[in-house]
């Protein structure tokens, strides 16, 4: 009998910011099956990577620099789109130009050769350093990026875990202390040290984690998308309009609103109020507690705590353009101050404007040059500066700054600067404070130091309000663009699913359904056991329908599928994919098999019914994989085993249910006369006797599947062990039951007696705790 499948409606989410956050985590809500809108008070989307018009000039406001551009990728493949089709990646090289004080240059990227080269031209010797500096970022970017930068963070025992293997990174050492330990001569030591700046970081102060950034540049490369930064925006934004995701421009939230401790909506400062099952914000944490969540609601973001933390530096950003071209300017210069150490004490203990600034010069024409007018030229120029903690008052010192960086520009790089400039435009962090509301118009939200770093930054998830998320540089992982878009992944891992449901029921449908699988469910931890109920409802439920006279609907749903459309069974797998990595194509194999079965079935080689029971039963064992946490992809051919040899013993099972059905799935190859329907349903001594045959023979085939499915037991966590080999072997005893008894099971289904059951369960507890 069919369980009772709900068309359950979609929750509905609300994201505040449209930064490359923001616009991440409203394609993956989407793609989990919400209904969402975005709101920001900008006139673009992209928030701090805003496009500004100057005459027929444009200019990135922000971000320039593209790492880790496979982040990009998945977002368009989460719709089964390809990135390449809606913007281009162009390389960039040099990756980045350092201009010393003393007229020297340092060329960095390329091959790891290049690099070394041009150490040793610098520092002759120093290149050995350069690679192993590289070798230990490479042990960083294990850690601290492919294992935790996507990753929830809201658990202290998830951090306690970690301990160990960042105290051997050397975590607790600064940026600075880690490559002067590979590196001597000051300039390189500075120039491999500047990675914190582009996060926010004070190289001297920030955890050397960040080093991880070398190695994320080696592996990925440095790219600009053709266009400008301004054109991935809007990449993103196309990709959100084809897929249903609302974007409200124009608009500052002034108010979250909640009820029972819950996030349930927001206000606008126009008074608009806007329901939500879920919020997420893309803003600044500190200034969403401070500013827009009333004090009785927060426990653990009070006011006093908010004080207490360091938040990252101040911008100041030029962009102008030239009615001249500098093509000897490369793409990213960095022009190094001659006291460096000077200058960051300036900005983060001192507070005070240095008159010896680092500038960080981008002139994208270098790489793109549809980046400048024709004869002319468009750059941006950034200088670190106090945030607005420091008594500065920008009305006066902006245009002073900019007056002291345009002599430095002129004296270095671009002579003549000043008779050539056409059109201009700067921000401080006055505006950063004003146009992205971050607090003390800080550059990056607070500061990326080992105590605000992981679990002690923002939670992806509010510790406070349920219903309530934060993605974006503010939460772990931190700021940058492949932080930020990290952090999206991360609060897909731990939003509820996009669609009404009650898990309740679907307990009970996996209880009442499945009785063996039912029991070992209880030695399941809790969370595990609630995706394999949700895992089984989606399943059951297809599987109902192609057995029911609902092909329809099976149909529909792989359509759905195969579009990547909403879908309000599908969504629920979206769900266990975004929390548990389950893969699309076991389900897709799953229904596309179902699909196939529609019209009855006769199967005629052993090659195709393996194939069969692969793709009805090999790929449930795979989905169920990641739920136990096992990815290897050697652990998941034992898995596809054991479904299949499940699946085989199903089979001979139920030859003669299935023959009711319009089934046969004995391949005919197998007889001298395949038997047809009516042939199975006799039940003709000389047919029960063939057919008792070929079962035999599939049952040893099993065997030998079960034995695969056995070895793989030993990659599982111990409390699944014992719940998949005594699943595995209940079955097993099902088809020990149908080769002692032939002729009784041709009719009748065999069954395990529970007793039976019990004594299979002990040696598998035994056992589990052996291998
Ligand atoms: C000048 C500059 C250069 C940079 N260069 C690089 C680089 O080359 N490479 C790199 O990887 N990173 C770079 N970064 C860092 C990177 O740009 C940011 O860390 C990242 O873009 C921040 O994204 P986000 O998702 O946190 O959101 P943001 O970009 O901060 O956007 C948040 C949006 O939410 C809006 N908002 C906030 N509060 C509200 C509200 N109450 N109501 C409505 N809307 C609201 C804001 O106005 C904003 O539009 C740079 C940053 C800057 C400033």
């Amino acid at each position: 009998m069919a369980n009772k499948f709900k068309s359950l409606s979609p929750r509905k989410a609300l994201v505040v910011g449209a930064g490359f956050g923001g616009l991440a985590i409203s394609l993956r809500l989407r793609r989990l099956g919400y209904d969402v809108s975005v709101y920001d008070n900008n006139p673009k989307a992209g928030g701090r990577a805003q496009v500004y018009e100057l005459g027929e000039y444009k200019f990135d406001a922000g971000p320039t620099v593209i790492t880790a551009p496979f982040l990009f990728d998945e977002l368009f493949a989460l719709f089964g789109k390809k990135r390449e089709e809606y913007i281009e990646f162009l390389p960039v090289e040099p990756w980045y130009r350092f201009q010393f004080s003393d007229g020297s240059i340092l060329n960095y990227g390329g091959q790891l050769e290049d690099t070394i080269t041009e150490i040793n031209r610098m520092s002759p010797g120093e290149g050995e350093g350069y690679k192993r500096l590289v070798g230990f970022s490479q042990k960083i970017f294990k850690v601290g990026f492919e294992k935790l930068a996507d990753q929830p963070f809201h658990r202290f025992g998830t951090m306690m875990k970690q301990v160990p293997a960042l105290l051997a990174l050397k975590s607790y050492l600064s940026v600075y202390s880690l490559v002067s330990s590979y590196l001597k001569d000051d300039r390189l030591r500075r120039a491999f040290s500047i990675h914190p700046l582009l996060v926010g970081g004070n190289p001297m102060q920030t955890t050397s984690i960040y080093c991880l950034i070398h190695y994320l540049e080696r592996k990925w490369g440095v790219w600009f998308p053709k266009g400008g930064t301004g054109a991935l925006v809007e990449a993103l934004v196309k990709l959100m309009e084809e897929t249903g995701v609302e974007l409200r421009l124009n608009q500052q939230v002034s108010k979250l609103m909640v009820e029972n401790k819950k996030a349930c909506g927001v206000r606008l400062k126009s008074g608009e109020e806007i329901r939500a099952d879920l919020v997420v914000f893309d803003a600044d944490p500190p200034k969403v507690y401070r500013d827009l969540i009333d004090a009785n609601h927060r426990s653990k973001w009070s006011d006093s705590r908010l004080d207490r933390l360091s938040f990252s530096m101040g911008l100041f950003v030029w962009y102008f353009g030239t009615t001249r071209a500098y093509p000897e300017v490369e793409h990213h210069t960095i022009i190094m101050g001659e006291a460096f150490r000077n200058l960051l004490e300036d900005i983060y203990k001192r507070k005070i404007l240095s008159d010896d600034l680092s500038l960080y010069l981008h002139r994208p024409a270098a790489t793109d040059p549809s980046m400048a007018p024709k004869n002319g030229d468009a750059f941006y120029v950034l200088a670190p500066v106090p945030n607005k903690l420091a008594e500065i008052d920008w009305q006066e010192a902006g245009e002073r700054i900019r007056l002291q960086v345009q002599t430095q520009l002129e004296n270095t790089l671009l002579p003549g600067l000043s008779n050539c400039l056409d059109v201009s435009h700067f921000v401080t962090p006055d505006d950063f404070e004003g146009k992205f509301n971050t607090l003390w118009g800080s550059g990056f939200s607070i500061a990326p130091l080992f105590r605000q770093s992981a679990w002690f930054r923002f939670h992806n998830r509010s510790e406070d309000l349920e219903n309530l998320y934060f993605c974006g540089a503010g939460t772990h992982p931190g700021a940058g663009v492949p932080g930020v878009v990290s952090s999206a992944k991360v609060v897909e891992k731990m939003v509820p699913p996009s669609r009404f449901g009650d898990e309740g029921e679907f307990q009970k449908i996996f209880r009442s359904k499945s009785r063996t699988f039912s029991l070992a469910s209880f030695l399941l931890p809790k969370e595990r056991a609630e995706a394999i109920f949700q895992l089984y409802y989606v399943c059951r439920t297809l599987d109902d329908w192609a057995d029911e006279g609902e092909g329809e609907k099976l149909k529909e749903a792989m359509q759905c599928w195969k579009n990547h459309q909403p879908h309000s069974l599908l969504d629920h797998y979206r769900f266990l994919q975004a929390r548990w990595g389950l893969a699309s194509l076991p389900l897709t194999e799953l229904m596309e098999t179902m699909i196939k079965e529609l019209d009855g079935v006769r199967i005629e080689t052993e090659a195709e019914l393996i194939q069969y029971c692969h793709g009805v039963a090999g790929t449930i064992g795979l989905m169920t994989c990641p739920i136990f946490g096992v990815t290897n992809p050697s652990a998941m051919r034992h898995a596809d085993d054991l479904g299949i040899a499940m699946q085989l013993t199903n089979i001979c099972r139920d030859v003669w249910e299935d023959a009711e059905n319009n089934r046969i799935y004995l391949p005919a190859d197998f007889f001298d006369n395949p038997p047809n329907i009516s042939g199975v349903l006799t039940g003709l001594p000389a047919s029960v006797e063939e057919i008792s045959k070929v079962k035999t023979r599939l049952l040893n085939l099993a065997d030998e599947r079960y034995a695969s499915g056995e070895d793989g037991i030993r990659h599982l966590p111990w409390r699944m062990r014992i719940v998949v080999r005594w699943a595995g072997r209940m079955y097993r005893e099902i088809g020990e039951l149908i080769k002692d008894d032939p002729s009784f099971y041709y009719s009748n289904r065999a069954i395990v007696p529970s007793r039976k059951k019990m004594g299979i369960l002990l040696p598998c507890i035994f056992q589990a705790f052996i291998s």
